[in-house]
């Protein structure tokens, strides 16, 4: 690529300079490409910048699900490979369900 530069730098092409911005400070990613604060979607429209606000509460998705609750990883079901699992789960289910065998 063409002047890629380790810092990004505003590429708003400022059409009455006939030129690129190529502010560097305080540039941040958007949509249309990196932008200085001068240039970004919504100052461009005349608008102010989105406050950062708090966020989704802490607690969205901590609540424990009941579904979760009825999924009680049967050894037999996993070494069996009916039941979906990790490698290394699948694995030492079937060591689990072998040393049950031969005992
Ligand atoms: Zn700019």
């Amino acid at each position: 690529m063409t002047g890629e530069t380790d810092r990004p730098e505003c590429t708003h092409w400022i059409g009455a300079e006939q030129r690129h911005c190529k502010e560097a400070t305080g540039v941040r990613p958007y949509l249309t490409g990196p932008r200085c604060p001068a240039h970004t979607p919504r100052a461009l429209q005349g608008l102010k910048e989105n406050e950062p606000g708090p966020g989704m509460p802490a607690s969205a998705w901590t609540t424990p699900s009941p579904l979760s609750d009825s999924r009680v990883h049967d050894a037999r079901a996993i070494a069996s490979g009916k039941r979906r699992s990790h490698p290394n789960a699948y694995r030492a289910a079937q060591a689990a369900v072998q040393e049950g065998t031969q005992l």
